[in-house]
């Protein structure tokens, strides 16, 4: 019989299984086809709650280290953000390995569609960094499992403007508890990263008068962001030395960490990123020492989960996810106030809640029943 004791010790040597087990993963599918050059990776982090939907971020990793890394940090936050947002989904994520400007192609998109449909349901994909509706279209040429469609298919489009929402009001909610308002006029705001989310983050500050710096590492967009909104371009590399009330990262994660929250005279941090914290309780704990409300990621960014779900739910309605995402502000508050009272981090009142609905559920014992 191989007892759990066993299979550790017989993988204690190998760095992806110890870190699945760590992190409590399920399943992590590695994913190989020569043909069309497809290197990727899913992970199934947790199935209690629904299965694990999680989008797809093609990205240039320098090594397949730092993919795993990110495949299997990226899938666990999904599992906390459909948690915490009351949806009947688990947790997944994949990642393929490539320039999206450069290496995406119809046939690798159809490949990977059909390593998809080989888990046969379990996981659910839709978009990340890196891909778009379309590419949607031609994953789904080869599965059903996957959302986030585009709309003249009978799908819900580029969810990325329900995460804007979602992120609006969590850093309204923010506001509210650092200052007492919620209003964002007159505040200096950081979006780094002028994509499909920052954009659209960036028109709702612009309506509500703050003042929006932005930063991209891509000079194109930097331009069409400024050109479209009128918001001013920084640096992308030395942005922390300037000064601004409230940094929104909404490119990659990570970019909270030692150097950058020793830098940073922000009073919040809350974006749309997955991950934004490097190492997540360290930092957590740092950014109270220096009196800077976070934000958690997973709470704040949902809407898009919450948009693709009512997609797979059938009947889908913008309107209504949009409602369903403005609920983001009320749990904000509710986070941000017992970390306050409770002398805990953001994060970690966060993932209480979440893991307190996935035991509450898991502990009911009866199977999955497929209504969502
Ligand atoms: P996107 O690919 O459209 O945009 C990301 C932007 O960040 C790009 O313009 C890229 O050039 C820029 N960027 C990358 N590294 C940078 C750096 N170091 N400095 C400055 N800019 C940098 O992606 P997106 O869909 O807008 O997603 C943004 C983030 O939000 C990602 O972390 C994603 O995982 C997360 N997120 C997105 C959604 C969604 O609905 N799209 C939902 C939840 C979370």
């Amino acid at each position: 019989m191989i007892t759990e004791e066993i299979v550790k010790t017989e993988t204690s040597n190998n760095p992806v299984l110890r870190t699945m087990f760590e992190m409590g993963h399920e399943e992590v599918l590695f994913c190989n086809d020569k043909a069309t050059g497809l290197k990727a990776i899913i992970a199934v982090h947790n199935t209690t709650l629904g299965p694990a939907l999680g989008g797809t971020r093609m990205w240039p990793y320098k090594n397949e280290a730092e993919a795993i890394e990110d495949v299997l940090r990226l899938s666990r936050g999904m599992t906390y953000k459909a948690a915490i947002s009351g949806l009947n989904l688990g947790g997944g994520k994949a990642v393929i390995i490539g320039d999206a400007r450069k290496d995406k192609t119809e046939a690798l998109l159809r490949r990977f569609g059909k390593f998809v449909d080989d888990l046969g349901g379990k996981y659910i994909t839709a978009e990340d960094v890196g891909m778009t509706s379309k590419d949607m279209e031609y994953i789904h040429m080869h599965t059903n499992h996957v959302s986030g469609l585009p709309e003249h298919i009978g799908g819900s489009g580029n969810p990325s403007p329900v995460t804007a929402y979602g992120v609006y009001m969590g850093m309204k909610a923010s506001a509210k508890h650092v200052y007492g308002h919620d209003s964002l006029e007159g505040k200096t705001i950081l979006v780094q990263g002028c994509g499909s989310v920052g954009q659209n983050l960036i028109g709702y500050l612009v309506k509500e008068n703050a003042k929006v710096l932005v930063t991209d590492i891509y000079e194109d967009k930097l331009k069409e962001t400024v050109d479209q909104f009128g918001v001013e371009a920084v640096d992308p590399h030395n942005f922390f030395d300037l000064n601004f009330d409230i940094y929104a990262p909404c490119a990659l994660g990570g970019t909270v960490n030692d150097a950058s929250i020793a830098k940073m005279t922000c009073k919040i941090v809350a974006g749309a990123a997955n991950n934004q914290l490097k190492i997540e309780d360290v930092h957590a704990k740092a950014l109270i020492e220096k009196g800077i409300v976070y934000a958690p990621d997973f709470l704040i960014n949902a809407g898009g989960l919450i948009n693709v779900y009512s997609e797979i739910m059938g009947n889908y309605k913008r309107e209504v996810a949009m409602q369903k995402t403005e609920h983001i502000y009320d749990v904000t508050i509710e986070i941000l106030k017992k970390s306050a009272s409770e002398n805990m981090t953001t994060l970690q009142a966060a993932k209480n809640l979440a893991e307190k609905r996935i035991s509450d559920i898991g502990n009911l014992n009866i199977p999955f029943s497929g209504r969502r």
